[in-house]
C-alpha cells in the first residue's frame, strides 16, 4: 500500500490514518489459517455497484449479510476490505457475547454499589429482569458461586463464547456462495468522494486497484472511519484493547473447567473492566482487559495492531451526504450487535435490546428511547 501522508495530516487532530498493513495474527486468526477467505478477491473488479461496504468485520459482514438476506436485496453488493478479512477487532477480541449493560462480578464495594443501584433504576424504568439477573449480594457466596477470592458481589446473567472471526467469516461465506457478493480483501479504500459536476446520487470509491462508482455506501471500519469521513474525527476514537490467551493450570482444567463467562468490575464511578472466558473446547483461557494498568494517554488514538473505545456506535444515514451510511465505532461487546432494526431502505446490525432500550455508557445504566429502537445510534448533526 502507498499511501502517502503529508506532515501536515500528521500534526492535526489524531488522523486513524489506514489499517497496518502487517498485522500481528492474532490467537484467532492463528486457529483459521485454512480458512478459504484468507487471501480471497473475488474474480472481477467492478467498475460499479449498488452498495459499497467498507471493511469486512462484524458490522461489515453482518450488514451483507442482513442486506443480502433481506427483502429488496441489492442486486450488487461489493466488499472492500483494507487486509485480510476481520483483521481488525474482530479477529482479535476476547469472544465473550453479552449484553454489557449487566455486570457480572464486583469486586469491591464500590463497584457493587454501582451496578445494583443501576438494576435498581433499570427495573423502576419499567424493565423485566425476571429470570434474566440474579443478583447476588452475599460476598461469601459470590466467592463461592464465581471462584473468585475477592468477589463482592455476583450478577448472572445469560452469555456467551464464540470464535469471534468463525462467525464474521462464515456470514461472509454465505454471502459469497449464495449472494455473489463481490468481496476484495487487501484493497484499502483511499477515499470516498462525489463525481465531479456529477448530478447522480453517486459515490466515487477509491482504491488504488482502480475506483468504483457506488450508489450507496456503509463504512464499517471501526477505529479507521475518520480516515475516510473526518466529520467523526473525535468521535471515533481508536482505543487499544488487548487480551491474551492462556494455557490453564490444573485447577482449570478437565472437570474443573469454568463452566461461565466471567467479567469484572473495578471501583465507580468509572469502572475498569476485565473479562474472561475459557474454551470448552480445548480449555484455553482468554482474558482480557487490564487498562487500569497502563495510562489513558498509551490507550487511545492508537490503530496499531502490528506489534500485538468509543462507547455507544453510530449507526445510519451520514448527515448531509446522502447515499453514505455507517455503521462503526462498537466498542467492547461489540460482538452482540447483530439483530436487525429495519429502516426505510436499508438494513442495519445494530445493539439492540428486546424491549427497545439502549445502553447508556455514562450512567452505566440501560436507558429507554420514547422516539423508538434506533434513537441511541442515529446521528443527526456533527458539530
Ligand atoms: C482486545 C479486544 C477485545 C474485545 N473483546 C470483546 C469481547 O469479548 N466481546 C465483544 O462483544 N466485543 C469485544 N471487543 C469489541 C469487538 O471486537 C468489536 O466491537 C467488533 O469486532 C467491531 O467490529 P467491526 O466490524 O465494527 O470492526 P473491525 O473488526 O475492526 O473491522 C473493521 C474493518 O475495516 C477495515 N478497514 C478500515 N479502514 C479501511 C479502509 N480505508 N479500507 C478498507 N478497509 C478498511 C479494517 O481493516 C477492519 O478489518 C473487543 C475488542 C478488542 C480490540
Amino acid at each position: 500500500m502507498h499511501i502517502h501522508i503529508s506532515q501536515e495530516q500528521e500534526q492535526e487532530t489524531f488522523d486513524p490514518r489506514y489499517p497496518h498493513p502487517n498485522p500481528s495474527i492474532s490467537f484467532w486468526l492463528q486457529g483459521t489459517r485454512s480458512s478459504p477467505l484468507l487471501g480471497f478477491r473475488s474474480k472481477n473488479f467492478p467498475e460499479s455497484a449498488d452498495v459499497v461496504i467498507i471493511g469486512s468485520g462484524l458490522s461489515g459482514a453482518s450488514t451483507a449479510y442482513f442486506l443480502l438476506e433481506g427483502e429488496n436485496a441489492p442486486q450488487n453488493i461489493v466488499m472492500l476490505e483494507a487486509r485480510d478479512v476481520c483483521s481488525g477487532a474482530t479477529g482479535r477480541n476476547g469472544g465473550h457475547c453479552k449484553p454489557d449493560c449487566y455486570k457480572d462480578v464486583a469486586m469491591n464495594q464500590s463497584a457493587g454499589d454501582v451496578w445494583l443501584g443501576a438494576l435498581a433504576e433499570y427495573i423502576a424504568d419499567g424493565a423485566d429482569v425476571e429470570g434474566i439477573v440474579e443478583w447476588i449480594s452475599d460476598p461469601e457466596e459470590a466467592k463461592k458461586l464465581s471462584r473468585c477470592r475477592h468477589a463482592h458481589a455476583v450478577a448472572r446473567i445469560p452469555a456467551g463464547s464464540l470464535w469471534p472471526f468463525k462467525l464474521a467469516s462464515g456470514l461472509l461465506e454465505i454471502c459469497i456462495k449464495r449472494h455473489n457478493l463481490n468481496l476484495q480483501t487487501t484493497t484499502p479504500v483511499i477515499a470516498v468522494r462525489r463525481p465531479a459536476n456529477s448530478k447522480h446520487d453517486s459515490w466515487i470509491v477509491e482504491t488504488e486497484r482502480g475506483n468504483i462508482i457506488a450508489k450507496k455506501v456503509v463504512f464499517a471500519s471501526n477505529g479507521f472511519t475518520a480516515t475516510l469521513l473526518p466529520e467523526f474525527k473525535d468521535k471515533i476514537t481508536p482505543v487499544r484493547g488487548q487480551c491474551c490467551a492462556i494455557i490453564p493450570t490444573k485447577p482449570f482444567s478437565g472437570p474443573d473447567l469454568l463452566k461461565e463467562t466471567y467479567s469484572f468490575r473495578w471501583g465507580a464511578p468509572l469502572s475498569y473492566l476485565d473479562y474472561m472466558i475459557q474454551r470448552p473446547k480445548d480449555g484455553t483461557i482468554i482474558l482480557g482487559g487490564g487498562r487500569s494498568q497502563v495510562t489513558l494517554e498509551s490507550q487511545i488514538d492508537q490503530t496499531d495492531d502490528s506489534a500485538k473505545d468509543p462507547a455507544v456506535p453510530y449507526v445510519g444515514p451520514v448527515h448531509g451526504k446522502p447515499g453514505l451510511f455507517i455503521n462503526a465505532g462498537h466498542s467492547g461487546y461489540g460482538t452482540t450487535s447483530l439483530e436487525l432494526p429495519q429502516e426505510k431502505d436499508i438494513n442495519f446490525p445494530v445493539i439492540i435490546f428486546r424491549d427497545g432500550s439502549y445502553y447508556d455508557l455514562f450512567s452505566g445504566n440501560r436507558r429507554f428511547d420514547e422516539r423508538g429502537k434506533l434513537g441511541g445510534y442515529r446521528i443527526t448533526r456533527m458539530f
